[in-house]
């Protein structure tokens, strides 16, 4: 998302773009982001500092580190970004700001619920679905 510097002024200016998330190449084993990443940003000048601030909402294919399964999510970042407008130049553009916030939120585990089971070290049974016969005993 890019933006003439002079656009920006004291009242907001929004804008709304959508990136095809494979073009931002933010792909983990773990987290694969699909379709469109929909940018949704305001700038606004607050004297020498420029002020970005909206949301980057994408899907995802996350894979579950305890029970391996996969779940696809809807996901909403809630980014604000500032810029001295001295050190930027003619255009703006925040691309790779956005994407920088989008792996700094990368989860440190991979969990399809916070509270998934997981497998069961020996028979290998799915313990969100199934209660397997090594826990009865
Ligand atoms: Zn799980
Ligand atoms: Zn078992």
């Amino acid at each position: 998302m890019r933006i003439e510097q002079v656009a920006i002024t004291s009242t907001p200016i929004h804008l709304e773009e959508d990136i095809e998330a494979k073009e931002w190449d933010l792909d983990s084993f773990d987290i694969k982001f699909i379709k469109n990443i929909h940018l949704n940003f305001e700038f606004v000048r607050v004297g020498k500092e420029i002020v970005v601030k909206g949301k980057a909402i994408t899907r995802r294919i996350i894979t579950c580190s305890r029970c391996l399964e996969e779940k696809e999510e809807k996901v909403s970042y809630n980014i604000i970004l500032s810029y001295n407008s001295s050190s930027i130049g003619d255009y703006l553009e925040i691309d790779n700001d956005v994407r920088e916030e989008i792996l700094l939120n990368f989860p440190m585990k991979v969990l399809c619920h916070n509270d998934c089971k997981g497998i069961c070290p020996s028979c290998g049974v799915n313990l969100n679905y199934q209660v397997c016969k090594c826990k009865q005993k």
